[in-house]
């Protein structure tokens, strides 16, 4: 079987990714097997940011790598919290949707979407990374609703529905999401450039 390091530490991304992979004959690695520590995200795009992590990964274990950054961009904050999703209020993943709802407390401004940018290298000095971004319509609802997924789902209203992202079944978020729609273009991707069959 052919290997692939995931560079994220994030167990659940393991497990998404290995299942998806397996079926194409891919062995996904936790970068932590090959004590790959995580790498700072200097960039300032989805984008900067998944080559750095996917470039740090190949590099130091020799092996094809794939990585994903993702996160929420609301209109009315010129984009933010975007690439600083996960860090945006510094106090875990309650307080940084709540900071959202607070800061959109007085606007009737609410569109936003996620973001999910995945790239895979070949290896550490791959010039031609591939490279799929999908996202994922939405508004932010004034209050938390549901208690299914994680981050900013409890705050989340697709696009066409009148729940919040945290209030549908995991089955039902994959074929919508950001992440999923990106994984299905990643693996169009490899099909097409030969690297899986
Ligand atoms: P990453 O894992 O470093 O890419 O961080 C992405 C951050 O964006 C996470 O910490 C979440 O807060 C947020 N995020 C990304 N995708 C989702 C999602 O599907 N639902 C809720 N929050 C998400």
């Amino acid at each position: 079987m052919n290997k692939i390091v995931l560079a994220s530490g994030n167990k659940g991304k393991l497990k998404e990714f290995s299942e998806l992979m397996n079926n194409y004959g891919i062995d996904v690695l936790a970068q932590s097997q090959f004590n790959v520590s995580d790498v700072a995200e200097t960039g300032t795009t989805f984008v900067e940011n998944a080559i750095i992590k996917a470039r740090h990964a190949a590099k130091i274990t020799g092996l094809a790598a794939i990585a994903d950054d993702s996160g929420i961009e609301v209109d009315f904050l010129q984009g933010a919290p975007g690439i600083y999703s996960a860090r945006y209020s510094g106090k875990g993943e309650k307080a940084n949707y709540e900071k959202v709802l607070h800061t959109l407390a007085d606007t009737t401004n609410r569109n936003a979407r996620f973001q999910c940018v995945l790239v895979y290298m070949r290896h550490g000095d791959d010039p031609s990374p591939i490279i799929c971004q999908a996202s994922w319509e939405g508004s932010i609802d004034f209050s938390p609703k549901g208690n299914n997924g994680h981050g900013y789902d409890p705050i989340f209203i697709p696009q066409g529905y009148e729940c919040t992202a945290a209030q549908l079944s995991s089955e039902v978020k994959n074929t919508l999401s950001h992440r999923g729609k990106a994984l299905t273009l990643l693996i169009t991707e490899m099909k097409n450039k030969g690297l899986i069959n």
